[in-house]
């Protein structure tokens, strides 16, 4: 069966113009097929479709089938159900982050698509929208015999606050000052004072602080109430809102009151899978991609509307960001992902942690060509470790995490390992700060809220009478 798959993603450019040939021979049997009754019609052709496609694709018919936008790889393959490109955990050797054992569907997935049209196709580039799940089990094929009538509901009119800065951090964003930003994990309490007195050790020295939310798929406070926190203090705190812990429903609703209580800034992930946290045994939802929740969450802030269509009474004001991941294969399409996310809404990105140069300035040359830095503000991932056994821990454990090994021996050597780490840090920064198109720093370090504040002075970022 995987080699008739692996055909099947081999020769994708013969079936797609196969496809593409038999569409129009369909389409004219579309009255017949009304005659007959589509829904009858859609029984009988699902058993043979589900076969067909199961052995040349590994179809799982999820009713909304995407082969021809996905270089007939099935995205349905994908433990995290991606709709729109691979996640940012996909390992150096191209195994899946959930299973290292499998190949990233979604590196297959590109090599299909370049078969279709080399150089990414503008379809490549479209956003897929999010799974209905009522669609499960039925006929793809259906919609090319008899396409559904075109809708007569016309899209909402914008009612948005959008060209007026939501808040202090897109305000940065937009000055054009070099912007930096720093993460904090909500803490395992029910007190939020030692929260805010980490978040206030970056007064003076950030524009924003991120709250990550059940990061490595460990339970902490959540996101939404920790930024409330922060908020509620007068600290601009950036919510990074994940998919893997709530539907659409559940997500929509957090954002609606992080916004009520004075959170702007939303960040959107995918999120990492359960298996390194500290709950390997629950159960990821994954209901929605990144891309999908930035138009989801675009769609309340400027139509006012839920992804339902229903309308909110008041929009939230959000300043809404997504993350890239230059250092993981496949490489050739992180730049398009990127594309993608910016098309459904990002306005800023933070990406993940830079250890490689050049592999980030290779990514920020495609950047450049495409013009995306003039669309969002792009703050790349930074951090300080304090030695070559926790930087071989984070490239072996924390999915998308990559360090070269030049950098582990450099550390490893250093007779000071922590001092060293924070030289490469203030290095990588001043390198970051001469790349065209890079707006800003995230400084990432795990309950280390004094080095990275710290290597923020010793950067030049802030001036150290800045810090409170
Ligand atoms: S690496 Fe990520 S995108 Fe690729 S198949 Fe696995 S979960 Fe899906």
């Amino acid at each position: 069966m995987k080699a008739l798959r692996d055909w099947s993603v081999r020769h994708a450019d013969a079936l797609s113009a196969l496809n593409r040939l038999a569409a129009p021979a369909a389409r004219a049997l579309g009255p017949m097929v009304r005659r007959f009754g589509a829904q009858r019609v859609a029984t009988c052709l699902a058993p043979v479709e589900r076969a067909a496609k199961s052995a040349l694709f590994d179809c799982r018919m999820c009713g909304q089938c995407t082969l021809s936008v996905t270089g007939m790889s099935c995205p349905m393959g994908c433990a995290k159900q991606m709709r729109n490109g691979p996640c940012g955990g996909v390992r150096a050797d191209g195994g899946c982050e959930v299973r290292p054992a499998q190949r990233c569907v979604w590196l297959d997935a590109t090599e299909g698509d370049a078969r279709i049209e080399p150089g990414h196709t503008p379809t490549w580039t479209q956003r897929v929208p999010a799974l209905d799940h009522r669609r499960g089990g039925q006929s793809s094929w259906i919609r090319i015999f008899a396409p559904p009538e075109p809708g007569t509901v016309s899209a909402p009119a914008p009612v948005s606050t959008h060209g007026e800065a939501s808040g202090a951090f897109e305000g940065a964003c937009r000055d054009g000052r070099f912007v930096v930003t720093v993460e904090i994990a909500p803490p395992d309490s029910a007190d939020p004072r030692p929260l805010l007195d980490r978040a206030r050790r970056f007064a003076g020295l950030v524009d924003a602080i991120n709250i990550t939310d059940g990061a490595g798929g460990n339970c902490h406070m959540s996101s939404v109430a920790a930024a409330s926190v922060l908020a509620g203090a007068g600290i601009t705190a950036v919510c990074q809102v994940g998919c893997r812990d709530r539907n659409r429903i559940a997500v929509q609703g957090d954002v609606l009151g992080a916004a009520a209580l004075g959170v702007r800034n939303v960040l959107c992930l995918t999120g990492d899978d359960v298996s390194q946290g500290d709950h390997p045994e629950a159960r990821p939802v994954f209901d929605l991609d990144a891309v999908n929740l930035l138009h989801i969450l675009r769609g309340m802030r400027d139509h006012g509307v839920y992804a339902s269509g229903r309308s909110l009474e008041v929009p939230p004001r959000l300043f809404l960001g997504a993350t890239a991941n230059p250092f993981v294969p496949p490489h050739a399409e992180r730049v398009a992902n990127l594309e993608r996310k910016v098309g459904a809404g990002a306005q800023f990105i933070q990406t993940q942690f830079c250890f490689d140069l050049a592999l980030f300035e290779a990514f920020m040359r495609e950047v450049r060509a495409r013009e995306l830095h003039r669309r969002c503000t792009i703050i790349v991932g930074v951090g300080t470790l304090g030695s070559a056994k926790a930087l071989r821990w984070m490239a072996e454990h924390v999915p998308g995490v990559h360090v070269p090994r030049s950098v582990t021996e450099r550390i490893a050597a250093a007779d000071d390992p922590r001092a060293e780490g924070r030289r490469v840090c203030v290095e990588t920064i001043r390198a970051l700060r001469s790349i065209e198109g890079v707006a800003g720093v995230h400084l990432m370090g795990h309950k280390n809220e004094d080095s990275l504040a710290r290597t923020i002075v010793e950067a030049g970022l802030r001036p150290a009478a800045a810090a409170a």
